[in-house]
């Protein structure tokens, strides 16, 4: 069984990011340049925002944290993207998910303007990544698509399942791996909270993506021997042994599914922190687009 580590793998990519900043700065040419907008003080956003910024510096980045509170009005957000939107010092930005109920998430996602959306999640991306047209990718199905292009697995003529249909994971992890490239060319089954028999099409597949947020979802009965796994799931699991009170899970139970696997990512250390680096890679994309 080999794990598919993804902590090694980002830091690799953060050190060609770099290297990449690096030669830009020689050149004199503009040093590339995220924001990202938080509204409120989620906790797990915060983290998650937190280690962006942080990852932005470590290449060389410059960054830019727009804090709103959880009282913000939608015309307000919409202002401040627009102004993202004309600032020409920003090479790209992101709105943290999820908004305050009272946000229309899809009007806002809407409102950035597709050449600075390095989350990918603007319909005119999501359209040119199903044309399979040069575009962001989305971090998360981007960062798995590399990772299982490092490591070298087959995914050509594969049976893949994806566990969850979200925008953001599931439904372009499905589209990606169906498609003619490095990493795809597979044959992909989507599934959801509506599928029947759900254990009886994992059991049939060679490669599971597991995208449904619910914590060690996916046991060792329900793959074969041989499987690669892909667990997208980070939840905050209850844990008074650790001194913040929880533990974060993924959706595949590691003890039984590890085992049987040939390929498995761990969480955390795994998708996660792909995620992050995939997001510098847009960035840095915005950046040279730019010039
Ligand atoms: P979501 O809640 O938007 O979607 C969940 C999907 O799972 C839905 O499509 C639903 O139909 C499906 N589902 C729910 N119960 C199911 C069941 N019993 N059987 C089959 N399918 C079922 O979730 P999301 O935003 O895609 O996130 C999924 C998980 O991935 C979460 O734990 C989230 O925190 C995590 N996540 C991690 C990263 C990362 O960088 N590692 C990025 C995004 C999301």
């Amino acid at each position: 069984m080999t794990i598919l580590d993804g902590k090694k793998t980002s830091s690799d990519i953060k050190e060609e990011i770099a290297i990449a900043v690096e030669a830009l700065k020689k050149q004199g040419e503009k040093t590339p340049h995220l924001a990202a907008i938080l509204v409120g003080s989620d906790g797990a956003s915060m983290t998650y925002v937190g280690a962006k910024v942080k990852a932005c510096e470590l290449v060389g980045f410059e960054s830019t944290l727009i804090e709103m509170p959880d009282t913000t009005s939608e015309d307000a957000l919409l202002q401040e993207i627009e102004n993202l939107n004309n600032n020409k010092e920003i090479d790209g930005f992101i709105i943290q998910l999820p908004l305050p109920k009272h946000i229309d998430e899809h009007k806002v996602l809407m409102a950035v303007h597709p050449d600075k959306d390095v989350d990918g999640f603007h319909p005119a991306n999501v359209g040119k990544m199903a044309l399979e047209l040069p575009t962001f990718l989305p971090a998360t199905p981007y960062g798995i698509m590399e990772l299982l292009e490092r490591y070298e697995v087959e995914t050509s003529g594969k049976n893949v399942v994806v566990i969850g249909r979200s925008h953001i994971v599931g439904r372009p992890m499905s589209i990606l791996l169906s498609q003619k490239r490095t990493a795809g060319d597979a044959t992909v089954t989507l599934t959801h909270s509506r599928t029947k028999n759900l254990k009886s099409i994992t059991q049939q597949a060679d490669i599971i993506v597991a995208a449904l947020g619910i914590a060690e979802f996916l046991t060792g009965d329900m793959v074969k021997e041989g499987v690669t796994i892909i667990d997208v799931g980070i939840t905050r699991v209850d844990d008074t042994s650790k001194k913040r009170g929880f533990r974060l899970a993924g959706d595949v139970n590691f003890e039984s599914v590890a085992p049987k696997a040939a390929f498995i990512t761990p969480v955390p250390g795994g998708v996660g922190p792909m995620t992050i680096a995939m997001l510098l890679k847009n960035t840095l994309l915005a950046c040279s687009r730019k010039e």
